[in-house]
């Protein structure tokens, strides 16, 4: 059974008060708070295991290593990945797709066809961009319509032989929509156009499989998953991987360095050079496990009676336009009121202990798309509740209030 104060009390942050006022924090799309078993294995890993991987025989560091990998294998499980080799620890989305597009270079020349949607987050727009510098390919855009769903019929025309990757995200951080990435997926293969999956709002609230997606890239991000930030994950197909160049050289990523040639190491290590975050990543496994402890059929199903409740609550304010209104979206709500600037609503509501994002929610092509400076969003976690909902609508009743 889902209970919502037993889980509450596992997160020390959110007894505690802002500005004198109990903290609601409906800011989880920008980053999830932290479980005390995930503080609590951090602090263990330094006190009584931290030593540099793959490197010493001693004691320390093979418990170091051993703890390493077997977080990989955790992720690997929770990916539904085939190969734990395809999982590649980063340190969070932005490389997983830096990583990849950079690669991508090797398989796109002049005159092919880079394809992302209107729904991205900046940092799975600009990486594809520099790609598009560098080849001469062209960037290509999947159209959104005013729910903020991808139009996919325009994405069917779209696609030909020209596009070698298609990059969308799952989830979109600034409206919540759930993309059809399946269908993406089965259509993109059908020119041969390869797929890399965002993952980084959808893994927060449901667990992927990768081999049921079919998608050749998954990138998510460990602190929003109630993990440590500075850590991610990028699945990729093993035949991708290794074809994929290595995204920086260094140690651990060799086979052997002369001065005329070097030879890389397999996958994934192949992409892992330099010491990495080794308690990010072995805690990044605790966290999943925690999640997977809760179960992610609780957390969806608590999560929609939560975007339900707070939807119908903010609808009651006069003058207020919620933005995403697909029927497929995660429990995140974009708003503006009538005549106010979202930022003036946020910073009132933080004095009264609600933390939200406002602004562009580094999407801006979508603000640009609906003519507006930004929005307020409040995005809900599994922690959260319908009562936390209710003093969140009379702070923003109250906002409005003092700033008409
Ligand atoms: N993509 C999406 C959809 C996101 O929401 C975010 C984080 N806001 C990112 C990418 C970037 O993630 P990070 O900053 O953790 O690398």
């Amino acid at each position: 059974m889902f209970d919502v104060q037993k889980v509450r009390a596992q997160f020390p942050i959110l007894s505690q008060t802002v500005n004198g006022k109990p903290l609601v924090y409906f800011d989880n799309g920008a980053t999830a708070q932290k479980p005390q078993v995930v503080i609590d294995a951090i602090s263990k890993y330094y006190s009584e295991i931290n030593a540099n991987i793959h490197r010493g025989v001693h004691t320390l560091s093979q418990l170091a290593t051993d703890a390493y990998e077997v977080s990989r294998n955790t992720i690997q499980a929770h990916l539904n990945a085939k190969y734990n080799h395809e999982i590649v620890f980063t340190s969070g989305t932005t490389q997983g797709i830096n990583l990849v597009a950079s690669g991508f270079a090797a398989f796109v020349k002049e005159g092919d066809e880079v394809m992302v949607s209107a729904l991205e987050h900046h940092s799975n727009i600009v990486p594809w961009q520099f790609l598009c510098e560098k080849t001469g390919a062209k960037l290509v855009v999947i159209p959104m319509n005013e729910k903020g769903e991808l139009i996919i019929s325009e994405f069917d025309k779209l696609l030909s032989d020209k596009t070698k990757i298609v990059a969308v995200n799952h989830i979109s951080n600034a409206l919540g929509t759930v993309n059809p990435v399946k269908y993406i997926v089965a259509k993109a293969h059908e020119v041969g156009a390869a797929v890399l999956i965002d993952g980084a709002q959808a893994t927060p609230h449901l667990r992927p499989d990768v081999q049921d997606l079919d998608c050749d890239f998954y990138v998510f991000s460990g602190h929003k998953v109630c993990g440590p930030t500075g850590t991610g994950i990028l699945y990729g197909k093993e035949s991708w991987l290794n074809q994929l160049p290595p995204y920086m050289g260094g140690g651990e990523m060799i086979k052997e360095v002369t001065f005329e040639k070097t030879t890389y190491a397999d996958l994934p290590h192949k992409f892992e050079a330099g010491t990495p975050n080794i308690a990010g990543g072995i805690v990044l496994g605790t966290a999943i496990n925690y999640m997977n402890g809760i179960g992610f059929d609780n957390i969806a199903r608590y999560e929609q009676e939560l975007l339900d409740y707070g939807t119908k609550r903010l609808l009651e304010i006069e003058g207020l336009k919620i933005y995403g209104t697909s029927e497929h979206k995660a429990s995140v709500i974009s708003f503006n009121i009538e005549g106010i600037h979202p930022y003036d609503i946020g910073t009132i509501i933080d004095k009264l202990g609600v933390a939200v994002r406002t602004g562009h929610h580094c999407a801006q092509p979508i603000m640009n798309y609906f003519n507006i400076p930004g929005t307020i969003r409040a995005s809900f976690a599994f922690y959260n509740t319908k009562e936390e909902i209710d003093i969140f609508v009379e702070a923003v009743k109250k906002a409005q209030m003092m700033l008409s």
